[in-house]
């Protein structure tokens, strides 16, 4: 996914660098008018890529269906966010794929990369190292160290493929969160009048941790023990 892309030549650079590794799914935000001969001339046999790209109005919306977003920037910001480095990046994706998830990675525009309201739609930041004060690649080279990665990666197999390992969709996190704050109320734990910050502090526990299937089993069951105690 790339930000505002100011110049044809890296949008087709880009594409290039996704297709040697196997990717193709290329998402532009408010590119430029990317579509001409130097565009192609640098797509060099990846202009498929280059025709099918989708693009949208701001990233959130191009964001909208992912359930992985990791951001890159060139350098290390000051906001407590985690990190990754390409290859912890690339790991990350693998598990997510694996588990059906939808992965994206955010690349920001060649001058200010991204903006502090495009970071807050990440999970984490990927930093690809290099020497001390010349920090900042050319974009499609930083997309393709990313591309390498996440190739390398895809062909290994450290991915876990156990069911119970799965992912649960967001409903039944909903549904987790309406049992948690209804026993946090019948503890006395919980205000319904007066929610304060509670269930922002669990959603964000909880949505941080990802829970698998298993995991979300055994949640639900200690609620549902607790609930038992009650009658
Ligand atoms: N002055 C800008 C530089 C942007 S470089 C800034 O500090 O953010 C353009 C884009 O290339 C960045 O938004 C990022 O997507 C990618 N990029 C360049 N260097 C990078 C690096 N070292 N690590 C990760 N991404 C990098």
């Amino acid at each position: 996914m790339l930000v505002e892309t100011s110049h044809p030549g890296n949008i087709g650079a880009a594409a290039r660098a996704m297709k040697n590794m196997g990717l193709s799914k290329l998402l532009l935000v408010q590119p430029c008018d990317y579509k001409n001969n130097e565009c192609y001339a640098r797509a060099s046999g990846a202009e498929d890529i280059i025709d099918t790209a989708v693009v949208f109005d701001d990233l959130a919306s191009a964001v909208a269906e992912s359930t992985l977003v990791i951001g890159t920037s060139a350098r290390l910001r000051s906001l407590a966010w985690p990190q990754l480095n390409p290859r912890e990046c690339a790991e990350t994706v693998a598990v997510h794929s694996n588990q059906s998830g939808t992965a994206s990675v955010v690349f920001g525009r060649e001058r200010s990369g991204l903006s502090n309201s495009e970071l807050a739609l990440c999970s984490s930041l990927l930093h690809i190292p290099t020497v001390a004060g010349f920090s900042s690649l050319n974009v499609a080279a930083a997309v393709q160290v990313v591309a390498y990665e996440l190739m390398m990666v895809s062909s290994s197999e450290t991915v876990r493929e156990d069911v119970d390992e799965l992912p649960v969709p967001q409903s039944d996190m909903e549904r987790f969160y309406e049992h948690l704050f209804s026993v946090l109320t019948f503890v006395g734990y919980h205000d319904p009048d007066n929610p304060r910050q509670l269930p922002l502090r669990m959603r964000r526990l909880f949505n941080r941790a990802q829970p698998n299937r298993s995991e979300m089993q055994v949640l639900r069951g200690f609620l549902a023990a607790v609930e038992k105690k009650r009658r």
